[in-house]
């Protein structure tokens, strides 16, 4: 019983940092922001191909 909390324990911290690292991580290190038209990610300032005319 002890054994099978402990596991979900550990099951349960790599989902939330899974999760932490999707969503507080991930937009530091590579600073993507989501197009507002498409909702493509953008990577750095280059605009999104649905902005080119
Ligand atoms: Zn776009």
């Amino acid at each position: 019983m002890i054994i099978k909390a402990v596991v979900l324990f550990l099951i349960l911290i790599g989902v939330l940092a899974m999760f932490g690292k999707l969503h507080v991580i991930a937009p530091k290190s590579i600073r993507t922001r989501k197009c507002r038209k498409c909702g493509k990610f953008q990577i750095g300032r280059a605009k999104c191909s649905c902005h080119e005319r």
